[in-house]
């Protein structure tokens, strides 16, 4: 068992009848970490948080949290806070009720909870909004006060099931940074589930990443993002191209008519004449001091510019790669850089030590 582990979770199992759901978790989360359970639907993050919630039990494995194994124990016997993705309030109770709930539970004396709810709203951002009720507020609003309600009994493990999906984009965003800045000012160990990557890449200090009831990564979002473990966490996590390649022995590939060397994303050496693919993430280009004998050089001609706000995608059909039409996605910074229009030409290099390879 990992020692510096605050939660551990050791060859967790879980099968629903004939179906496995999780096959053989183990993940170690260190105290006051902001961790993310990412994956596509069905991929069993969220089993894997009830599991941890003791809202589902495990076929096998076990789970110890602060040095204790929780493994058998009944939730109300945990130690943790949960909101999930519908506010899953009260709507007979005031705000107050709602947030003190887990307190008055507990026996506490009125006015220290009085006094607590107060507290948690005032760092929810909602003073003074005990006596209205759930109905009353907007989705944001009540997701606020799950999440004051999450915290009040100052848990040491903090759970959020998906807890920002069901909000318009902008709210989201917003309480996404909030949540992120009152986790970093607790120092309150979270496990959030998302489906979301671009949600986990923006509020995780790390990132696991699952598929078919197995973690395919557990990173940083930088190298999750830069050092995709397998093609499926290139693929999930961010816009990638994929191109097909041959190796040619000492770390040698041919791609189309490049030739170009990169170390493969597991560092064994790949069999000659074995294929791989190449992943290469559209901003991995590079545009100056070109030089037409480079080999990663690539000319196409624009198809299409998608415009994203801040940046455009633009899609390119390159010549001289396998697979042709091969058509790349490709980042720019502005519609205007390098004045490229859809059906004009452009001129980029890929970035050798940023392609990923792996074998098919
Ligand atoms: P989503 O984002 O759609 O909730 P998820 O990754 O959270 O997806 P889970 O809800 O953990 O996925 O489910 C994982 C798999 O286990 C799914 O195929 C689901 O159908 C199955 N599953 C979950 N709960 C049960 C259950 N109580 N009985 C049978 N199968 C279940």
């Amino acid at each position: 068992m990992d020692q510096d582990a605050y939660l551990a979770l050791r060859g967790i199992h879980k099968r629903f009848g004939a179906f496995t759901a999780l096959q053989g978790i183990d993940l170690s989360i260190r105290r006051g970490e902001f961790v993310c359970f990412l994956g596509p639907s069905g991929c069993g993050k969220t089993t894997l948080l009830r599991i941890v919630a003791g809202l589902e039990t495990q076929s096998t494995g076990r789970i110890v949290q602060a040095g204790r194994d929780i493994s058998q124990l009944p939730p109300a016997e945990r130690d943790y806070g949960i909101m999930f993705q519908s506010y899953a309030l009260f709507p007979n109770l005031t705000v107050a009720q709602n947030v003190g709930y887990g307190l008055v539970n507990r026996r506490q004396p009125r006015a220290a909870v009085a006094a607590r709810v107060a507290e948690l709203l005032d760092l929810v951002g909602l003073p003074g909004s005990g006596a209205r009720y759930p109905a009353q507020m907007s989705g944001g609003q009540q997701q606020r006060i799950a999440l004051a309600r999450a915290l009040a009994t100052s848990p040491g493990l903090l759970l959020l099931d998906e807890p920002l999906s069901a909000l318009d984009a902008t709210v989201r965003m917003h309480l996404r940074n909030e949540i992120r800045a009152l986790q970093r000012r607790l120092g309150v160990t979270t496990i959030m589930v998302t489906h979301d990557q671009e949600e986990a890449l923006s509020i995780a200090d790390r990132i696991v990443v699952m598929n078919h009831g197995v973690i395919e990564q557990v990173g940083t979002p930088l190298q999750v993002y830069r050092e995709p473990a397998s093609p499926f966490v290139a693929n999930f996590v961010g816009k990638v191209n994929r191109l097909q390649a041959v190796a040619e022995g000492g770390h040698w590939f041919r791609c189309g008519d490049k030739r170009l060397q990169c170390t493969p994303a597991d560092g064994t050496a790949v069999a000659p004449g074995r294929e791989v693919a190449l992943y290469w993430r559209p901003e991995d280009r590079v545009v100056e001091s070109l030089r037409e004998d480079d080999p990663l050089h690539c000319a196409g001609t624009v198809r299409h510019i998608e415009f994203l706000g801040g940046n455009c995608l633009a899609e390119v059909e390159v010549e001289g790669l396998p697979g042709q039409p091969q058509q790349l996605q490709y980042s720019l910074n502005q519609v205007d850089e390098f004045g490229v229009r859809e059906g004009g030409n452009v001129r980029f290099a890929l970035r050798a030590d940023r392609l990923r390879v792996f074998p098919v």
